[in-house]
């Protein structure tokens, strides 16, 4: 069941409330957005979402960003975080998004998007040596 959001409580150093991605999914967002896929027919939920490596990498990514609200000193963190989980889950469910073969199940994934490698630029794979700019490296 979802634990109501709270303040740390006093003395409690803070860690992550969803363990792992399964909790997160379990407990957060299967009954956040569940109403969304009972009451709505042109968006689509896979029950097997990790199958999908799109998916996987949101679903990843939305989760570390609510531990991240969670311990945020701004008070406008979880609302931000909650916007920012409609869009992705907007893009998850949409009838045309990387759900839209699970209408009554999980169903083999699309193909990726071609490439032609051969054309590819050598520096399209080099690796990246060099940290990105800081503020002070720009600042000067
Ligand atoms: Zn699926």
């Amino acid at each position: 069941m979802h634990e109501p959001v709270t303040a740390h409580p006093a003395g409690r150093v803070p860690g992550r409330r969803y363990k792992s991605l399964g909790l997160f999914l379990t407990n957060l967002v299967a009954p956040a957005y569940g109403r969304q896929v009972a009451v709505r027919n042109d968006i689509v939920w896979c029950p097997e979402p990790w199958k999908h490596p799109g998916a996987a990498e949101r679903l990843v990514a939305m989760w570390h960003a609510y531990e991240g609200a969670l311990r945020s000193p701004e008070e406008s963190a979880l609302s931000m975080w909650w916007l920012d989980a409609d869009a992705h889950m907007r893009a998850l469910m949409d009838h045309a998004g990387e759900f839209s073969l699970c209408h009554k199940g999980h169903k083999t994934t699309l193909e990726p998007l071609p490439l032609n490698l051969d054309a590819a630029p050598p520096e399209l794979f080099a690796e990246v040596t060099r940290q990105p700019a800081t503020v002070t490296d720009t600042a000067a």
